[in-house]
């Protein structure tokens, strides 16, 4: 019996449930939408960068596959219209995907569900614990984190499940070689997509460095090699799978101890997880500007400031350097993300969803959950009980950048910009 895999952010072949569950097909046809460009708040496209490491995870996954007697297929265009028409053409008798956060995602399934007329299973997606393992899911998970971390924390996440052995592709498969970009990674952040290159990170960073040991002390840094674990770009799209690294973690506190960094970055890991689920349950409000709530807050949007930001060309040089960073290598520290959003929010007034936007354009690491929960937790409208976060940027510049280093190195000085103009109803005066 044939039957078709949709990949989507679990761009691996270890310990991914969802491929393992049509390990049994006599043939499986493994496929993967390229995703859809909705314009959102202005914004189109990828950056350069976000758009280089997708196409070496697919580029990585699809030389892997191969190495198994399997075949990926990159497809442009809506599931909705290429599944049946694959469905048909080689006669597949059931198609499988894995759950991931997000609503225009959770539509696609739901359409492509209702227009197939063979069995469309959905599978558990990237996250450590299984829905049935959660003691309380949807409208009873707690909306902040402490109490759901309280909730988990004991529960031990689910075990990874290994490489399954692939059935074969049907005949007549074929498909393009994923192309290399031109774009190459930028010398100050240099990773690349795939699960090997993931693996190796990781175990550069827990194993050979021990850099975990001391996670706590330096993962608010701005910039450097093993300040932090770097994992989000293959957590993101699945190319390394959060279950397998949980595991390397517990083994890793069993041979050298558990101390509090390797402790935190398991408390990191929880964040990931609760603005996943959290994802789930909060549905097209994770997009809206009061979040789950009513409140507003109201906003007077001056769009040349949303443009000096992006630019990184507002008063504030620490934020553009980092918008300098982020547009050129694809990635920000969390620190950084912070400081920046803040800006967005508390200095420049405007709506929280334009900067989530721009993060979601450029970051290497876009993942829907973790970017609009955090930007909703520091605009004050999702899970901070202290309703938003206002960072001092003098006070966070000379804390991690007393030197000026990080300024200099992404020339975030620049020529103070002059006063907007409005004429007497408002509007902007160019
Ligand atoms: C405004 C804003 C936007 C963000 N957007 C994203 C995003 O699109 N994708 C993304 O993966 N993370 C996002 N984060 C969370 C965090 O900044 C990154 O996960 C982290 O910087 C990635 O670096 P790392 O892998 O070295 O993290 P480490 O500090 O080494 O942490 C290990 C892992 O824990 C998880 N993690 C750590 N912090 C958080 C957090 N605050 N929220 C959720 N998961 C976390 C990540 O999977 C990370 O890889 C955002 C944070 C902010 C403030």
């Amino acid at each position: 019996m044939t039957e078709l895999y949709w990949f989507r952010n679990d761009l691996r072949i270890d310990d991914n449930p969802g491929l393992a569950a049509h390990a049994e097909a006599s043939r499986l046809l493994c496929v993967y939408f390229w995703p859809r460009q909705i314009p959102w708040c202005n914004l189109t496209g990828m950056g350069e960068q976000r758009k280089r490491f997708l196409l070496e995870t697919l580029a990585a996954l699809q030389s892997d596959l191969r190495e198994r007697g399997q075949e990926l297929m990159v497809l442009h265009g809506s599931p909705a219209r290429w599944l049946p028409e694959l469905v048909a053409r080689f006669s597949v008798r059931r198609v499988g995907v894995s759950r991931t956060p997000g609503v225009y995602e959770g539509w696609e399934v739901d359409r492509v569900a209702r227009l197939l007329e063979i069995p469309f299973l959905v599978h558990e997606g990237n996250t450590l614990f299984s829905a049935a393992q959660l003691p309380r899911t949807n409208a009873g998970l707690p909306s902040q984190f402490a109490p759901f971390r309280r909730l988990v924390e004991e529960l031990g996440s689910a075990s990874p499940s290994g490489e399954p052995l692939l059935p074969p592709r049907p005949d007549r498969v074929s498909a393009e070689t994923v192309s290399q970009q031109e774009t190459r990674p930028h010398p100050a952040f240099v990773v690349r997509g795939g699960a090997a290159a993931g693996k190796e990170r990781l175990h550069a960073w827990m194993l050979r460095e021990r850099a975990v040991d001391t996670y706590k002390a330096t993962r608010n840094q701005l910039e450097g090699l093993f300040f932090s674990s770097f994992l989000s770009p293959w957590l993101a799209t699945g190319s390394l799978s959060i279950r397998r690294v949980a595991e390397l973690l517990r083994e890793y506190e069993r041979t050298h101890g558990s101390n509090e960094s390797t402790r935190h970055l398991y408390s990191e890991f929880l964040w990931r997880e609760f603005f996943h689920w959290r994802a789930y349950e909060d549905g097209s409000t994770l997009f809206r500007a009061s979040g789950r709530g009513r409140r507003r807050h109201l906003r007077t949007f001056e769009p040349r400031s949303f443009a000096r930001w992006c630019a990184g060309a507002t008063d504030f040089p620490l934020v553009n350097a980092l918008m300098h960073q982020l547009v050129a290598t694809g990635w920000m520290s969390n620190r950084g993300r912070q400081i920046a959003a803040s800006c967005l929010v508390n200095e420049l007034n405007l709506d929280w969803r334009y900067g989530a936007a721009f993060f979601e354009k450029h970051l290497i690491d876009y993942d829907v959950a973790s970017n609009y929960g955090n930007w909703q937790y520091i605009a004050g409208v999702g899970a901070d009980p202290r309703g938003g976060r206002h960072f001092n940027i003098d006070k966070q510049t000379s804390l991690y950048d007393p030197e000026g280093e990080f300024v200099q190195r992404w020339q975030g000085v620049c020529a103070p910009q002059p006063e907007f103009s409005v004429d007497a109803a408002d509007w902007p005066i160019a």
